[in-house]
């Protein structure tokens, strides 16, 4: 028998997603570069669906119905390459390779420009849910042509993720690069989601004094309220966790240097390229950044702080609030500035990605699933062109009602020295969009001063320059 659907590399990933495809039905064939991987996965899971283990690459393709879907999940970068030229020359025009890794976009771009010459259908995927969203059912994200996505697209909604309403988490994101794109964002949008669920936690310690085990009941309340989310859910198991060699809350055991494996630079490098300001997920990045720095924070552990000011039950209780405003309100301006990025990305690289379908299909599946993206869906299905999350009016109501605890949060944060520089550049982002005038026009005449630069009137048109080493006229320029 041919199998509909073939999967190369069979770690964690790609031996749950094969899994899923049995399961959901479909026959699977299975290639890994080391075919013990295959043999094992036979071994232990060849009774769930109907599995044809290959073990060249030959074997692998020759096992494929044609137009063959091929689906590749290895290690991103040099080996994703290596893989693809390795089948690509086994392949005949329309068939599709599928890599579900996470791969740079502009890498997914050269490789699909590159098969397509080839009559071959490149289909750029991100996947999101960790290992056991691939098993269960994940957030996809696929990319590549219309084409492809017909003949994939009904395979990839069986073993998708369903949302409350039981939608399928999967959509045809956009053209070549546009799937790992919005992958890539959607990583962004969960280190400023961590990021800023840290500092919550940190505040609720630092400030109201709480512990770990109190601090896990918070979130767990959180949790049935607007907050409802995966990453909200975990941070209550985290932080309730005792570590059973020494009997200390877990969190306090672990080595306080948070690591990363690159999509979140990714988002902040691009949203730089594009000229988007990200700056709630560039301090998320910079935030396990500087966590790293062991010897810098140890050569600064002298440097002055506040003076302790502990607070009182009722004014720590009333604080835990507080928390949750400043929460929620830094929350709505990372997503805002995550799809402003998914936004200029696609009118950069014209992909005409929806945005309400993006948000539709994070909320199932993937790591940032929260009730929350409902509400963006909705934000999007009211107004296609909304120039932002925050025009929307139910989130600026939200966030009106929000800011004044938002503030007194950042005020307590500041007294009290525990960083905070998620709600910060969050709140401050929101303060200058919605200021009046910003001092870019004093940027603007220090650049005319040293640089002859120029600047733009606000009661005219053209552009102007000061003579201001001579008699300061102006001139146009
Ligand atoms: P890894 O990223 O650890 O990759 C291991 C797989 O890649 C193995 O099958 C390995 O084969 C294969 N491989 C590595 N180098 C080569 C090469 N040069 N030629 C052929 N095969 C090679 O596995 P994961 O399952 O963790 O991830 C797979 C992909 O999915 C990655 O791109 C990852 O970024 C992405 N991803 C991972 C998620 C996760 O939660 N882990 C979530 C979403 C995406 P062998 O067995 O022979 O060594």
């Amino acid at each position: 028998t041919s199998a509909q659907i073939g999967v190369s590399g069979l770690a964690v990933m790609g031996r749950n997603l094969a899994r899923n495809f049995a399961r959901n039905g479909y026959t699977v064939a299975l290639h890994n570069r080391t075919a013990s991987r295959t043999h094992d996965l036979i071994k232990e899971f060849g009774h769930e669906g109907d599995f044809v283990p290959t073990e060249s690459a030959e074997d692998f393709v020759a096992a494929l119905e044609r137009p063959r879907r091929l689906m590749i999940m290895v290690k991103a970068g040099a080996p994703t390459d290596a893989v693809i030229q390795e089948f690509a020359r086994l392949l005949e025009p329309g068939d599709m390779i599928i890599d579900g890794g996470n791969a740079h976009f502009a890498d997914t771009r050269r490789r699909e420009r590159e098969l397509r010459e080839r009559g071959i259908h490149f289909v750029g995927t991100g996947v999101s849910g960790g290992e056991e969203g691939a098993l269960h059912g994940p957030s996809i994200m696929p990319g590549g042509s219309t084409e492809s996505y017909a003949s994939l697209g009904p395979m990839l909604e069986k073993i998708s993720a369903k949302a409350k309403d039981g939608a399928p988490c999967v959509t045809h994101v956009g053209p070549d690069g546009a799937g790992h794109f919005v992958k890539m964002v959607h990583n962004g949008i969960e280190y400023a989601d961590m990021q800023l669920i840290g500092e919550a936690y940190q505040l609720l310690r630092d400030v109201a004094g709480r512990t770990p085990a109190q601090i896990a009941e918070i979130f767990r309340t959180w949790n049935t309220g607007r907050l409802d989310s995966y990453l909200i859910e975990i941070t209550a198991e985290v932080l309730s966790h005792v570590d059973a060699a020494t009997g200390a809350p877990f969190v306090d055991v672990v080595l306080d240097q948070a690591e990363q494996k690159g999509t979140g630079r990714w988002t902040v490098q691009i949203a730089l390229d594009l000229g988007v300001p990200v700056s709630g997920i560039a301090e998320a990045v910079f935030a396990r950044s500087l966590s790293g720095h062991a010897a810098l924070r140890e050569a600064s552990r002298g440097l002055a702080g506040p003076r302790p000011a502990p607070m009182g039950e009722a004014e720590a209780a009333a604080f835990a609030d507080r928390v949750e405003q400043a929460l929620y309100a830094s929350k709505i301006v990372s997503y805002t500035q995550g799809f402003h990025e998914i936004a200029a990305g696609s009118e950069e690289y014209g992909w005409h990605i929806d945005l309400g379908k993006v948000a539709s299909i994070w909320r199932g599946g993937c790591i940032i699933r929260a009730a929350f993206l409902d509400r963006i869906r909705a934000a999007y299905d009211a107004r296609a062109d909304l120039p932002s999350l925050l025009s929307d009016k139910t989130f600026a109501q939200e966030i009106a009602d929000a800011q004044d605890d938002w503030r007194e949060v950042l005020v307590a944060a500041t007294r009290q020295g525990v960083p905070a520089p998620g709600f910060a550049a969050a709140l401050a982002y929101y303060d200058a969009l919605r200021a009046e005038r910003l001092p870019a026009a004093l940027t603007q005449g220090q650049r005319d001063f040293f640089g002859a630069h120029t600047y733009r009137r606000t009661d005219r048109a053209g552009s102007y320059h000061t003579l201001w080493g001579g008699d300061r006229s102006e001139v146009e320029a």
